[in-house]
């Protein structure tokens, strides 16, 4: 789960981060009575659920309230990245002497948080890495002692050269990562810190991503989730207890299990196609579940073939081949399926399917094979 930029910064905020007061609105009429009680220039932020918003006309500075309206009219509504700006923060613009980059992440290769510093901040982190990674400096974090002193101290070095702004940054950086523990965050940055013109460091943009596992034990980061601002096939696949990721292949695939999910996406792949998705609708059975998938794969324009690979167990095949028929009754599906069903209540099954019209395949590779060359005729 990703939160905003202004939930990010509150919770920095809470940590012991200096980050500049900023309030949300969602009017043009708002941004204007917020610059007014601010006083002088101020920052306007689209709040939206990606970077790179400065590059695509989504911050924008104002020495006055009807000129910080004025932005405020041209963001909202605006698209970043294909996401609609419904909110903006609006917060005292500040100075800026130098920007860095500060930011946690879990590290899959050291199996570890890694705080990871550079002083090329304020542009594209991922860009720094691939053209100029000797400027990006890192320290892997034991998360039975957290991030320690004597570490973040030889980051902020790298950073800065004044020992009063090294101290600041030293101290930003556990705050930072305590902030990433509490939050049971996957990734946490402040993208630019900077330094004022009277050397003051400051958090200028705050980036928490959560990890969905750690919510149900943190019910106050949980809340911070804005539905208006996701996908809204992620939002109904969770809702409906479905997991789903949606990938860039054209094979939309809808499995029982996680293990059986992750082996038919191998499998699309070793006969040279390429998922358009990871769903698994879970082992207990329900035709709706099916329904909401086959809803969720359909809505994916990028799918060319749909699948569907069912190992019933405790997941019963006739309560899948019902949510089939049930999904496909009222319009006809516009784009191939093969099914493939064994198990718990096959022969019932295969009865459902062969009624409404559907064709029903035991062998997995036949499916697959059968979805790859369809997805690609279509094409
Ligand atoms: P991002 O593009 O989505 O990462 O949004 P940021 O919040 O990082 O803003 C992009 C850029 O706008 C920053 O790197 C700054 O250069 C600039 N910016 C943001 N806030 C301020 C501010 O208060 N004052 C000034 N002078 N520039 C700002
Ligand atoms: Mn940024």
């Amino acid at each position: 789960m990703n939160l905003h930029e202004y939930q990010a910064r509150a919770l920095l905020k809470a940590a012991g981060i200096p980050v500049p007061d900023g309030e949300v609105a969602t009017a043009p009429n708002e941004v204007e009575a917020i610059a007014k009680r601010l006083g002088g220039a101020v920052v306007v932020k689209a709040q939206v659920h990606t970077g790179g918003r400065g590059k695509a006309g989504g911050v924008k500075l104002a020495k006055t309230a009807a000129e910080a309206k004025r932005h405020g009219a041209a963001i909202l509504g605006m698209q970043i990245k294909g996401l609609t700006v419904e909110k903006v923060l609006v917060a005292p613009a500040a100075e800026i002497a130098s920007e860095s980059y500060v930011g946690v992440i879990v590290d899959r290769a050291s199996q570890r948080p890694v705080m990871m510093v550079s002083p090329a901040g304020g542009v594209d982190i991922e860009e720094v890495a691939a053209k100029t990674p000797e400027k990006i400096f890192k320290a892997p974090i034991d998360p039975r002692y957290g991030l320690l002193p004597h570490q973040a101290m030889e980051l902020a070095f790298e950073l800065y050269d004044d020992v009063k702004q090294v101290r600041q940054a030293a101290t930003i950086m556990q705050q930072l990562y305590q902030a990433f523990r509490d939050a049971g965050a996957s990734l946490a940055e402040i993208n630019p810190l900077i330094t004022t013109p009277d050397g003051e460091v400051v958090a200028l943009d705050a980036k928490i991503g959560v990890d969905d596992n750690e919510l149900e034990r943190r019910p106050d980061v949980a809340a911070l989730r804005d539905t208006s601002a996701e996908d809204p096939s992620e939002v109904e696949a969770r809702e409906m207890g479905l997991s789903y990721i949606p990938l860039d292949g054209n094979v939309g695939c809808c499995v029982n299990g996680a293990g059986l999910a992750m082996a038919t996406m191998d499998l699309v792949k070793y006969y040279g196609g390429e998922p358009a998705n990871f769903l698994d609708i879970g082992g207990s059975s329900s035709p709706e579940k099916v329904v909401t998938a086959l809803k969720i794969i359909t809505a994916d324009p990028k799918v060319k073939s749909i699948l569907f690979n069912i190992f019933g167990g405790i997941t019963r095949c006739d309560d899948v081949a019902n949510g089939i028929v049930t999904a496909t009754k009222g319009a006809k599906l516009d784009r191939p399926i093969v099914i493939r069903l064994t198990g718990t209540n096959e022969e019932l099954a295969v009865n459902v399917l062969t009624k409404a019209g559907f064709e029903a395949l035991t062998d997995m590779d036949e499916a697959v094979q059968q979805a790859v060359k369809l997805a690609r005729e279509a094409a």
